[in-house]
């Protein structure tokens, strides 16, 4: 076989697998958010209970020959599971021919993993307003892991940039969701009070970081974290006051007053976005874990965006998109991720507005559009494809 007919086969291969990983997601999104195991039992149809036989299960294929319709009780199927299987597909086959495995091995494999994971989790917060932290902190993990596998020549990460990746995106979240939230609480304090970890620690970090730059960030927010175990309470300043010295130190730094000791205003921001980040990350890792080692565990999935948090307060930016963020981060690089955030807010408003004209009221949460605006950088900012063409000498 020529190199085209190897290639165009591992294309096909990786599409072929892509919908069948389509398949199974559908069933991810469909149980896990109720609780409910995504490997047992066999998939029914809805209505009428009949357990789906093998053909049944095939997918895209199944629900055209079928017309959409259950085999037993003819009742309609939803086009959404066909389309699921084909968007799984398609993104399969455009990795795969991007990054083809006889010039940059496994790269291409992180990117399918994150891929199938961030599809799910941004159908599952479609359907629920809901993140599932089982997908959004191994995603990150995935995406920090993976760029170890990165072939060089290729514009991807490296593992330095995709962890720095992680930190700014989370930070870039975690700051509109504390400035954000003040806002809509017309500047009281929250009420959140948690210890050795929390948003006090993602809030030092800030403030320090503003002034001394992303190491002297990591530094105070470790600290606070230790006190705050060793205190057996949380060590911390109200937000209102915190942020008003953070805006002072911003304005400070911003005029030159920092080069007395080496900080400029790039990486104060640095310093403020990489450490809040950082922290928000580490807290959220640590509740997890906390979360699983308890019994009594409560449901696997973190409020993503709509009105109001646990505590009853307003949240402008819900804590499951600071953790989507941390992957989308890691995928893309700090500079790819801020595209994908631009596109994300763009198509956001686009589609708030569309709706609103069309008279629809329902609140669409903000993660779905993180992933789309995500892979739209993944495709338009890397040069993945000049890249290629490049090789093949066109
Ligand atoms: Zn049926």
């Amino acid at each position: 076989m020529s190199d085209a007919a190897v290639h165009t086969s591992w294309v096909v291969l990786w599409g072929v697998l892509g919908a069948l990983i389509g398949s199974f997601a559908n069933v991810v999104v469909h149980r896990w958010p109720r609780g409910e195991s995504v490997v047992w039992p066999r998939s029914r149809c809805p209505r009428c209970q009949h357990v789906l036989g093998p053909l049944e299960l095939v997918p895209i294929v199944s629900w055209l020959v079928l017309r959409g319709r259950c085999s037993a009780c003819g009742g309609a199927i939803s086009a959404r599971y066909p389309l699921v299987e084909a968007a799984m597909a398609l993104g399969f086959a455009v990795i795969a021919w991007s990054l083809p495995v006889t010039e940059t091995g496994a790269s291409a494999l992180p990117l399918l993993t994150l891929y199938a994971m961030l599809l799910m989790a941004a159908l599952i917060d479609l359907d629920t307003y809901l993140l599932p932290d089982g997908l959004t902190i191994p995603a990150a993990f995935v995406g920090v892991a993976g760029a170890f596998l990165y072939d060089p020549r290729t514009s991807l990460p490296s593992p330095a940039e995709a962890l720095l990746g992680a930190a700014v995106g989370a930070g870039v979240l975690v700051l509109v969701n504390r400035l954000g939230g003040l806002v809509l609480r017309r500047l009281k304090d929250t009420k959140e009070r948690l210890w050795p970890i929390s948003l006090d620690t993602v809030n030092a970090a800030a403030f320090v970081g503003v002034l001394g730059g992303w190491w002297a960030a990591l530094v105070a927010g470790g600290a606070q974290a230790l006190a705050s175990g060793a205190a057996r309470r949380p060590l911390r300043l109200p937000e209102p006051l915190l942020y008003a010295l953070w805006l002072i130190a911003l304005v400070l730094v911003g005029s030159g007053v920092g080069e007395a000791w080496g900080v400029s205003l790039v990486d104060g921001v640095a310093g403020s976005v990489v450490g809040a980040g950082a922290f928000a990350f580490l807290g959220a890792l640590w509740w997890w874990l906390a979360d699983w080692r308890r019994s009594d565990r409560r449901s696997p999935v973190e409020e993503s965006g709509p009105p109001h948090d646990d505590d009853g307060e307003p949240v402008a930016m819900g804590f499951g998109d600071v953790k989507l963020a941390a992957p989308l981060g890691a995928m893309l690089g700090w500079d790819g991720f801020l595209v994908g955030l631009l596109f994300a807010v763009v198509l956001g408003a686009v589609v708030g507005v569309a709706q609103r004209l069309a008279g629809g009221s329902r609140f669409v949460p903000f993660g779905p559009f993180m992933v789309v605006g995500a892979l739209a950088a993944l495709l338009v900012a890397e040069p993945l494809l000049a890249w290629y063409l490049g090789l093949l000498g066109v």
